[in-house]
């Protein structure tokens, strides 16, 4: 069985021997590798919608690992229950329904000890749920594969409320990059990830490179308007696209790509 490059790193995640939940399975493919490759010891596949949950099980049946892969159906973390797994993976959908799904099952992640979590977009919202909820982000890969940019965000609880605070201290205190320098500070690198940002590989140049496109055409596509109120909306949209194109020629040069 192969993985794609993006299941086969989140997989690389995963502590070898747990106990994992893999919610908005599809096909189940990632908790069936993870199982066959001794990471999960057992492994839960949830779905919410009855084709995934009938093509995981077919998965599942086919590998032969009906008695180690549960396949559930259930809207997020409605398919486990609270104390059963040590590690949540979710992956391919965006960061807002993973937050929605972690936001909502927060009683379900007690005992959870690792959540990997590859949002589609909305990869900031994530950092934020995981930084305010005390979760500590303790990597970050990005990776692309057929022409999409992907992040894993790998994050762990901490053993005491101490650890937890001196971790977020030190992985959000202030860089400074370039010369003249300019200061990212915690909410900047929320919006890049601290590791990305710090590592500035390849991958991540292409994204961002591809981000200012995509707001110069919004920026593009606003006109010219009478109102004050458009008028304002546009101005902070383009000094945001400068703030970024600083930002990227700032970078440090020729850092590996994490591919
Ligand atoms: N996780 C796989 C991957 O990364 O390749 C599949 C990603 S697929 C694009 C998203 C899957 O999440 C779909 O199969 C969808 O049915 C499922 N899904 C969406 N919302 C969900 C929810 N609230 N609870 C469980 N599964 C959900």
């Amino acid at each position: 069985m192969k993985l794609s490059q993006r299941l086969n790193t989140i997989c690389e995640m995963i502590p070898p021997g747990s106990r994992l939940a893999d919610i908005g399975s599809d096909h189940a493919l990632l908790p069936t590798y993870a199982v066959s490759q001794g990471r999960a010891a057992f492994a839960i596949a949830g779905e919410v919608n009855r084709g995934p949950y009938d093509a995981a099980s077919r998965q599942v049946a086919e590998a032969g690992l009906k008695e180690k892969i549960a396949v559930r159906l259930g809207d997020g973390l409605a398919a486990i229950r609270a104390g059963e797994v040590d590690v949540i993976t979710i992956a391919g959908m965006g960061g807002a329904l993973i937050v929605r799904i972690l936001t909502e099952g927060k009683d379900k992640l007690e005992g959870v000890k690792r959540l990997i979590l590859q949002p589609n977009v909305g990869e900031d919202l994530v950092r934020r749920w995981l930084l305010s909820e005390g979760w500590m982000l303790t990597g970050e890969q990005i990776l692309e594969e057929e022409g999409k940019i992907y992040e894993v965000l790998t994050a762990d609880r901490g053993e005491s409320a101490e650890q937890v605070r001196e971790h977020r201290d030190r992985l959000y205190a202030e860089i400074e990059i370039g010369e003249p320098p300019i200061t990212l500070g915690r909410e900047r690198l929320l919006d890049f990830g601290p590791f990305l940002a710090r590592e500035a590989s390849d991958v991540f140049r292409e994204k961002w490179t591809g981000e200012i496109a995509k707001l110069e055409r919004v920026a593009g596509s606003m006109g010219r308007s009478e109102s004050e109120d458009a008028r304002g909306k546009k101005e902070a949209l383009e000094r945001h696209i400068q703030f970024l194109k600083e930002v990227l020629a700032c970078l440090p040069k020729d850092k590996p790509s994490s591919n």
